[in-house]
């Protein structure tokens, strides 16, 4: 069974703005801002608005419209963070074995060093 939608983790309380946060980007259906704890220069998340845990539930319930603001929302925030021509990371952790920390989908945009190769 999968779990609930917990509305009162840290992302969800961002959303609503009970918890601060360095604002990027924000789009109809989507909200980017800065990781508290950045792996790199420049650790940027991307969270859609509406209430998903991971990709499974993102890409079954999500319309058309929320997904793709989602990943516009993706590329723009590497856009914005002048990533583009020196390269970066895209990441989602969704679930147990990938450690996801926080249960509201998020990718992570990671740049501005040199990040090795993460396979093989
Ligand atoms: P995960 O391990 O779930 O992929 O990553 C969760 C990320 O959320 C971590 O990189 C962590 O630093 C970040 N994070 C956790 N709490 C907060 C917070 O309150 N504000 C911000 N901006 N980032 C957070």
């Amino acid at each position: 069974m999968t779990q609930p939608y917990d509305p009162n983790n840290v992302f969800a309380r961002i959303l609503r703005g009970e918890i601060p946060c360095r604002k990027v980007l924000e789009t109809e259906h989507s909200l980017a801002f800065h990781d508290i704890g950045p792996q790199a220069p420049t650790h940027i998340l991307i969270i859609p608005k509406g209430a998903y845990i991971g990709m499974d539930d993102f890409t079954t319930k999500a319309s058309d419209a929320e997904v793709a603001d989602f990943f516009r929302a993706v590329g723009e925030v590497a856009r914005m963070a002048e990533l583009v021509e020196t390269g970066y990371r895209v990441l989602s952790n969704c679930g147990r074995n990938a450690h996801q920390e926080v249960q509201h989908l998020h990718y992570h945009v990671v740049g501005g060093r040199d990040l090795g190769r993460m396979l093989g």
